[in-house]
């Protein structure tokens, strides 16, 4: 890898050779390293060093005291290579959140550590180096007894846990079991209590980790000098990763070791003074590797950087891959494209007549050039997509033509969308949700979740219309395609969007409306009815939607309305569904209060999920302390209190028994496979809202027997129940 790896030592060791007859250097040398096996004696030789060193940082206001060993450029081209790279994990981190006896978590790190040093060096031989030729390295535990390495596995077995001090990733060698030193192609050492020294915390790391780290690369640097084994990169470079149960780094040391004095009278002083004037330090910043439930985070910067090095490493001993970098760098712009292609075809397939293939097609093929607009006309439209209360905005679907004017500007927490009604049948109102224009450019985090809100939620929509998904608790497709833009369209006739900024923005059009939860809470109006309807009306929506498999994945009291003009009996509708998960790969919205616990964890959701997040939506929403979270730790912190303190369940408590025992059955779902059983708590939940209604409204159903279809002539709403509750 170009950068990373020194010239090789091999010819420098040729020019010095003649100092000393070979065989005396040699045995020097040996000498030499039996004897340097103190850590703590070299970290208290580098003290004063340690102490110069941030000193001269603070006078010169550096930012850190070592160089990083990695350009962020670097690592940024690295992550596209192994996009397409699985590392297949088998032992998970043990977490520090739960811990059990100290002993078995212990070993179970040593373990998880060993596994993660083969999984790495498994994914990226394979990736970089052979498909069909077995990996010749392999990950083994160093007991400092008697300095050999043993399989953390055996070592445990056989009582040796308490004096395995590091991890090694090493060439396979039948004829050396225990290992050599000069076999290690880079070394772990698993030191709790990293985890305080995070990327942004200006802390640099104590001088017994720095010290320690600098005694093993130094052992494998002296073993190297020492071996036959030919380094087709260069030998005289060591890194060294630096592990907890949730972070790491990386420390690289580099350097001649014919500079060093190997004064056998005076050792840690020849050392500290090799590191001192002739090697060369860099240290990486201590990031998140493993998450909460231990597995690796493969694609973040903690385990990239320490990636990197293993990568660097295997370069050393196994010469150029040969697949570039680069080579699989490059497949990430195809990757980027198929993405985004895929993105197109699903805002096309939402497209009811059904042709988006054929379009998507066509559009690529068809670089149509158009005819340039006028300037003067662009700025203006440019400015004036701004809809306000009364204007109209024209739809476009399939063949039809529909206005809709704005009555309201709404607000999901993020982005706007808006409440409004046809122009042809003005007695009706409908969510209406606008993407961006294909030819603006906005940022890219207003672009995404745009994208989410109208042209993935149309997908996810129209998916439950196809599946057969029919329940008034959740919002309901009306219709959706493109904005008709003032002026002639320009676009050619074999699809895409011609030069008018408007052309091809997205549309939704969603029914019933209501208002959110969100307003009704700062309003002061969500009850203990509204609650328990709240629940139960929620709750049907999910397990709707779950019977097809669909979860929605980002509930929040933004997107709960509240349905009361022109409904006999109000409800509550489950809307915003872009973020819902559809199948494996999707990934849920990622929310600090109202996300479930897995969701924080693994990005994922189990079948609990949902039902958790709405626990979480009753809570707040009833007047549950909300708490000041600003990180997924923190947010995790919090679940794991609540719920352990069952804070959760009284608030609930004071609100309705049905609610608490609803949140304790959650609590014993949270994070099982388990499915919910949706039926018994629908029946349970209808039971109390029954009790709750019962003497306070009459059910006009029972006396002109209408349904409870949505009608706008009439409001017969029950006067009798109190909205209006401080
Ligand atoms: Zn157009």
């Amino acid at each position: 890898m170009e950068g990373g790896s020194p010239p090789p030592d091999l010819e420098s060791v040729g020019s010095r050779r003649s100092s000393l007859p070979l065989s005396g250097r040699t045995r020097k040398r040996k000498e030499f390293l039996q004897r340097f096996v103190d850590s703590e004696f070299l970290t208290a030789n580098l003290e004063d060093w340690f102490a110069s060193l941030s000193l001269t940082e603070k006078s010169t206001r550096r930012k850190r005291v070592f160089d990083e060993p990695f350009e962020l450029v670097e690592l940024q081209k690295f992550d596209y290579a192994l996009e397409g790279i699985s590392f297949q994990q088998l032992m998970r981190m043990p977490s520090p959140l739960y811990p059990s006896s100290s002993d078995s978590v212990e070993a179970t790190a040593f373990l998880a550590v060993e596994d993660f040093l083969h999984a790495s060096a498994k994914g990226l031989w394979e990736a970089f180096w052979s498909q069909n030729e077995p990996m010749p390295f392999s990950a083994a535990s160093l007991y400092n007894e008697n300095s050999k390495f043993y399989q953390a596995e055996k070592a445990i077995a056989k009582g040796k846990l308490g004096g395995l001090c590091a991890t090694a990733l090493m060439m396979n060698n039948p004829r050396h079991p225990h290992g050599k030193w000069d076999h290690i192609l880079e070394v772990a050492l698993l030191r709790p209590g990293l985890s305080s020294y995070p990327v942004d915390s200006d802390r640099e790391l104590p001088p017994l980790i720095l010290g320690e780290s600098l005694f093993f690369a130094l052992r494998v640097l002296i073993a190297r000098s020492l071996s036959r084994l030919s380094f087709p990169q260069g030998s005289n470079c060591v890194y060294v990763l630096l592990l907890d149960s949730q972070y790491g780094g990386v420390v690289k040391v580099e350097g001649d070791m014919n500079r060093m004095e190997f004064d056998i009278n005076d050792i840690y002083g020849s050392a500290s003074d090799w590191i001192k004037n002739h090697a060369q330090v860099s240290v990486s910043s201590v990031d998140r590797i493993w998450n909460k439930l231990g597995n690796a985070n493969w694609g973040d910067i903690g385990a990239l950087q320490v990636l990197f090095a293993t990568f660097q490493a295997i370069v050393q001993f196994a010469g150029t891959p040969k697949l570039s970098i680069e080579d699989l760098a490059a497949d990430h712009s195809i990757r980027l494209r198929a993405r985004r292609m895929e993105r197109q075809l699903d805002m096309d397939d939402s497209q009811p007549n059904g042709d988006g293939l054929f379009r998507l097609q066509n559009r690529a093929v068809s670089p149509e050039i158009v005819e340039v607009q006028d300037d003067s006309i662009r700025v203006e439209v440019e400015e004036s997509l701004k809809l306000e209360v009364g204007s109209v905005l024209w739809l476009e679907e399939s063949n039809w033509q529909k206005g809709y004017q704005i009555n309201a500007i709404l607000n999901d927490g993020d982005l706007l969308y808006y409440d409004a009604s046809p122009v042809d049948d003005p007695g009706k109102s409908f969510f209406l949700y606008v993407g961006s224009p294909p030819s603006q450019l906005e940022p890219a985090w207003v672009n995404m979740n745009l994208w989410y809100q109208v042209q993935r939620q149309t997908k996810v929509l129209s998916s439950m219309r196809q599946k057969g998904v029919s329940s008034k608790y959740l919002s309901a497709l009306v219709s959706s395609g493109r904005i008709i833009h003032p002026g002639q369209c320009q676009r050619p006739s074999s699809g895409g969007n011609c030069n008018h900024p408007w052309c091809g923005t997205p549309i939704l059009v969603t029914s019933p409306v209501g208002e959110t939860v969100a307003d009704m809470i700062s309003s002061g109006r969500f009850g203990v009815d509204e609650a328990i309807r709240c629940c139960h009306d929620c709750l049907s929506a999910i397990s709707a939607a779950a019977s097809v498999g669909i979860r929605h994945g980002d509930i929040r009291p933004e997107n709960v309305i509240f349905v009361n003009t022109g409904v006999r009996q109000p409800y509550f509708v489950l809307i915003g569904w872009g973020h819902a998960v559809l199948e494996e790969r999707d990934r849920p919205a990622m929310n600090l209060h109202f996300s479930s616990t897995y969701a924080l964890q693994e990005g994922k959701l189990c079948s609990a999920s949902d039902a958790e997040s709405l626990v979480y939506l009753l809570y707040f929403s009833s007047g549950g302390t909300s708490p000041n979270l600003d990180s997924v730790e923190g947010a995790l912190e919090w679940r794991e209190n609540a719920w352990s303190r069952r804070q959760i369940q009284q608030k609930l408590g004071d609100v309705s028994t049905v609610l608490k025992a609803f949140a304790d059955y959650v609590d014993s779902l949270c994070g099982t496979p388990y499915p919910i059983d949706y039926e018994i708590w629908l029946r349970r939940l209808k039971r109390s809202m029954h009790v709750e209604d019962h003497g306070k409204e009459i059910d006009p159903s029972v006396h002109d027997g209408r349904t409870d279809r949505q009608t706008f002539t009439a409001d017969l709403k029950s006067p009798g129940r109190g909205k209006l509750r401080p």
